[in-house]
């Protein structure tokens, strides 16, 4: 575990001036760290995924627990610390990646407890939790660090401004089990706003859960694309976002047919609509998919 003092003698001895365009702002707060494995409830059987260990400071606490850890770190200065600190441990691997670019699905396939463990760079945050929940919809939990305004955002229930896909897929992943607040005094370089950790716990009665433990094949990128549409233009109602960018071509009295069973009003804004309902009309608005490309073939 690294403090300030070991980390900025880290980045003396390496040469290494943080990028803010990476979102590096480094843990300096053992009681941070210790609470952040602590409510993982990591141990030797878990194999943890960690994007983006930077320096190390997680990584190595992840390490103590005999946990395999396989972490993704864009920034080839942090791989050389990363392989320098850590070079007599067995159980970690580094791969130099952009996590966005990386197909976690086949890469974690047959893994078995899985548990996702970040300090995430605040830049691709959405985008990363988003990836996550679609590739890897088994993980038992993740525990994310991230700037206390997206985690507010990621949280919200339907009928606020800020609520979207990334809320949306949080709430039929899991249930939300633990906060811990991260002052902006725990990082270096210290950031202007304060962070949070969040304990995301997979939801075993899920819609989505159980909807994977029947097919393994589930398209859950689809579906993420499939909400950006719902919500390409916010102020517009939902038919007018179906209408406008799914681009089927179904006419008015197709969809209202299509969503009758569903009871969802059209005339709602994307922000209004439950992330249940979401998915129940990407079920039936999928078949509809399949069938008009299965007929233009
Ligand atoms: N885990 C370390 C810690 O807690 O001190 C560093 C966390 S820092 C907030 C974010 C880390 O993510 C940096 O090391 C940065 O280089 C890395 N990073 C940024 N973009 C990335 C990407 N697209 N893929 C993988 N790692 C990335």
């Amino acid at each position: 575990m690294l403090d300030l003092e070991q980390t900025k003698k880290i980045l003396n001895e390496y040469n290494i001036m943080p990028r803010q365009s990476l979102g590096q702002n480094f843990l300096v707060s053992k009681d941070i760290i210790n609470k952040t494995v602590e409510v993982s409830n990591v141990a030797e059987q878990h194999t943890v995924l960690e994007i983006g260990p930077g320096l190390g400071a997680l990584t190595s606490a992840l390490l103590e627990t005999g946990a395999k850890v396989i972490a993704y770190e864009i920034d080839r200065k942090m791989i050389q610390v990363l392989e320098d600190r850590f070079s007599k441990h067995k159980n970690l691997f580094l791969d130099q990646q952009d996590i966005l670019k990386v197909n976690l699905a086949s890469q974690f396939t047959g893994t078995k407890n899985l548990k996702i463990i970040a300090n995430l760079p605040y830049y691709i945050s959405a985008e990363i939790i988003e990836k996550l929940i679609c590739e890897l919809p088994f993980a038992q939990s993740m525990t994310l660090m991230l700037q206390k305004e997206a985690i507010e955002r990621i949280t919200l229930k339907p009928n606020d401004s800020r609520y979207g896909p990334t809320a949306i897929l949080i709430a039929l992943y899991g249930k939300i089990k633990d906060k811990i607040r991260v002052p902006a005094n725990c990082f270096f370089p210290r950031p202007k706003i304060n962070s949070q950790v969040i304990l995301i716990e997979q939801d075993e009665n899920s819609l989505l859960t159980e909807k994977r433990n029947n097919d393994q094949t589930l398209d859950l990128v689809s579906f993420n694309q499939f909400l950006h549409l719902c919500f390409a233009q916010r102020r517009k109602t939902l038919r007018n976002n179906l209408k406008n960018n799914l681009k089927i071509g179904l006419k008015t009295e197709e969809l209202v047919q299509l969503v009758a069973p569903l009871n969802l009003d059209l005339n709602l804004r994307p922000e209004q609509i439950s992330p249940k309902k979401f998915w129940q009309l990407y079920q039936s608005m999928a078949n509809y998919i399949s069938k008009v490309d299965g007929g233009s073939e």
